[in-house]
C-alpha cells in the first residue's frame, strides 16, 4: 500500500476515535443519561465536536486526499472512498467553526426541549429551538457556493442526487395511485385490530422483541437493543452496532415493528465488507439505502404471513390471555389494516407515504418562504386534515411525534418514501433468485441476508444509490415497483377487485 493511503488511514484512525467518543456519548444521552445533566454533559460534547471538525477539516486531510485523488495506482474501491470523502470535506470546509460548535450545542438542547414538550404534551416548550434550527439551517445555506438552491442542498445531503423537482414527480405519482385506494378501503368493512390495545406488559414485550430479533438471526455478539424515546439505530463500528425501541403498555405492535425496522438498518452495518468497515464508506450510505433495508424487513417481510409461521405460536405462549382468540391470519390482516391514523411510525404502509408528503410539502415551504413560520403547528393539522382526514388532539401525536426536526434533519422525511420505494425493487429482484415465502417458513432468514449482503450491504457506501440499484436489480429505479405493489397487496387484502 502508497505511503499516503497510510498516512491517511493514520489520521483517519483518530478521527475515528473522537467519532467513537462522541457516539458513545450520545448515545448515553439518548438512553440512561439522566435529564439533568443535560447542559453540562451538551456544553462539553459541543466542544469535543468542534475538536473532530478542526480535525476532519483540516488543510493536513484535504492535501492527502486531493494527492491521493489524484494517484493512479488505487484501485477502484479506494478511489471512490477518497472520492465521497473529498466531496463532503470540500463542503463541511464552507462552514465556520464557530458556527458549527453552536449549532451542535442548539441541537443538543433542542433534542432535550423535544422530549420534554413531547411528553408534557406543549409545543411552545420545543417552539423557540425549532425556529432556531431553521434560522441556522437557512444560515448554512448561505456559506455554501450551491446555497442558493435551498432545500435542495439538503435533499442532496441524505440522498445523493435527489432534488425537489424529482420528490414532486415521486410524490405525484404516489398521489395518482394510492390516494384513489385508501378512498376505496375507507368505504369497506374495517378489519378487527382491537387485541393489539389490550394490556401488553413491557417485561414480555421484552422478551417478545429477543425472540423476533433471534429469528432474524440479530448479531447479538455485536449489537444490542436499549429503550428510548424515539426508536433509532446507531452504529457506532461494525461490531458495536445499537438499536432502540419504544415500548407502549397498550400498543403490542408499535414496539414489534420499531425493533424489526431498526434490526434492518443493524444488519446493513453489520453486513458490510471486513475490508471496508473501517473506512469512510462503512456509514456514509445515504439515508434512502438505508431505510430502503429497514422498511424491507419491517414492511416487506415482517407483515408478511409466513414471517409469523416460527413466530405466531411462541408469541401467543408470551401473551396467552391477550392473544386467546387471535389467529396468525388475523394477526397479519390486523398489522396491514389501513387506517388514516396521525401517528407516522405506526401507519400502514398505503397511509406511510401520505405521511412523508406532508413533511415533505412543509419542509419545502419553510425554506422557500411560503409557510408561516409562527403557524407550523397550526399548519401540521391542516396537512393531516386534508391528506388523511384527521385532526391530532394532542401536539405528541401532530408536530411534535417525530425527533428529525430537534436534530436539524431537514430533508430526511422524504427519503422514507424513497426507501420504501427501493425496497419494492429490491425484493422483486430478491424473489427471482429465492423463494421468500419458502425461506420464512423454513426459518431460513439466513439465506434472505445472504442475498442482501451479496448484492447491497457488503458494499457499505462505497456506490451511489443510483448505481447500487442497479448493481443489486440490473435496473435503474422505477417508482411504479412500488406503487404497484401496493396496489396489488391491498386490493387483495381488501377485496377491491371482487365487484
Ligand atoms: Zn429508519
Amino acid at each position: 500500500m502508497n505511503e499516503t493511503w497510510k498516512k491517511y488511514e493514520e489520521y483517519m484512525f483518530k478521527i475515528s476515535a473522537y467519532e467513537l467518543m462522541l457516539g458513545t456519548a450520545s448515545f448515553d444521552a439518548h438512553t440512561v443519561a439522566p435529564k439533568g445533566g443535560s447542559e453540562y454533559r451538551n456544553e462539553r460534547m459541543a466542544y469535543i465536536s468542534g475538536e473532530l471538525y478542526t480535525l476532519s477539516t483540516s488543510d493536513e486531510l484535504l492535501q492527502m486526499l486531493k494527492e491521493l485523488s489524484e494517484d493512479e495506482s488505487l484501485d477502484d474501491d479506494h478511489r471512490r472512498i477518497v472520492r465521497w470523502h473529498l466531496k463532503d470535506m470540500m463542503r463541511d470546509r464552507y462552514i465556520p467553526k464557530d458556527f458549527f460548535v453552536e449549532y451542535e450545542k442548539l441541537v443538543m438542547d433542542a433534542n432535550v426541549a423535544w422530549e420534554k414538550a413531547k411528553n408534557e404534551n406543549d409545543y411552545q416548550i420545543f417552539k423557540p429551538y425549532l425556529l432556531k434550527i431553521i434560522e441556522m439551517k437557512k444560515q448554512q445555506l448561505t456559506y455554501l457556493p450551491d446555497g442558493d438552491k435551498g432545500y435542495d442542498v439538503f435533499l442532496d445531503d441524505y440522498e445523493p442526487g435527489m432534488t425537489m423537482a424529482k420528490y414532486d414527480e415521486f410524490f405525484s405519482l404516489i398521489k395518482e395511485k394510492l390516494v384513489p385506494v385508501i378512498k376505496k378501503i375507507r368505504e369497506r368493512e374495517q378489519i378487527d385490530d382491537s387485541f393489539n390495545y389490550d394490556y401488553y406488559p413491557i417485561d414480555k414485550q421484552k422478551e417478545l422483541a429477543e425472540l423476533i430479533m433471534k429469528y432474524i438471526d440479530f448479531d447479538f455478539d455485536n449489537g444490542i437493543l436499549s429503550t428510548t424515546e424515539h426508536p433509532f439505530t446507531h452504529p457506532l463500528q461494525k461490531h458495536d452496532v445499537r438499536v432502540t425501541t419504544h415500548y407502549y403498555e397498550h400498543s403490542l405492535v408499535s414496539s414489534i415493528f420499531s425493533v424489526i425496522h431498526e434490526c434492518g438498518h443493524a444488519n446493513y452495518n453489520h453486513s458490510i465488507r471486513d475490508d471496508l468497515a473501517e473506512t469512510y464508506v462503512f456509514d456514509n450510505i445515504s439515508s434512502g439505502m438505508h431505510e430502503s433495508q429497514s422498511r424491507l424487513f419491517e414492511n416487506y417481510l415482517a407483515r408478511s404471513y409466513h414471517f409469523w409461521d416460527n413466530l405466531f405460536e411462541p408469541m401467543k405462549q408470551i401473551f396467552p390471555e391477550q392473544l386467546k382468540n387471535v389467529t396468525q391470519k388475523q394477526f397479519v390482516d390486523a398489522v396491514n389494516k389501513v387506517e388514516c391514523s396521525l401517528v407516522r411510525t405506526d401507519a400502514d404502509e398505503l397511509t406511510y407515504p401520505l405521511h412523508i408528503l406532508i413533511r415533505y410539502e412543509m419542509e419545502k415551504g419553510i425554506f422557500d418562504g411560503t409557510i408561516d413560520l409562527e403557524r407550523l403547528d397550526e399548519i401540521w393539522d391542516e396537512k393531516y386534515q386534508e391528506y388523511l382526514g384527521i385532526k391530532a388532539e394532542k401536539a405528541s401525536q401532530g408536530i411534535l411525534q417525530d425527533v428529525h426536526w430537534s436534530d436539524g434533519s431537514f430533508g430526511y422525511f422524504p427519503t422514507y418514501a424513497l426507501g420504501s420505494g427501493y425496497a419494492a425493487q429490491f425484493v422483486k429482484a430478491m424473489s427471482r433468485d429465492l423463494d421468500i415465502d419458502q425461506c420464512l417458513a423454513n426459518n431460513e432468514f439466513k439465506k434472505i441476508k445472504d442475498w442482501l449482503r451479496e448484492k447491497i450491504h457488503q458494499y457499505g457506501g462505497l456506490y451511489l444509490p443510483s448505481e447500487q440499484i442497479v448493481i443489486a436489480t440490473g435496473q435503474p429505479f422505477d417508482p411504479h415497483n412500488y406503487t404497484d405493489y401496493l396496489v396489488e397487496k391491498y386490493s387483495k387484502l381488501y377485496g377491491l377487485n371482487e365487484e
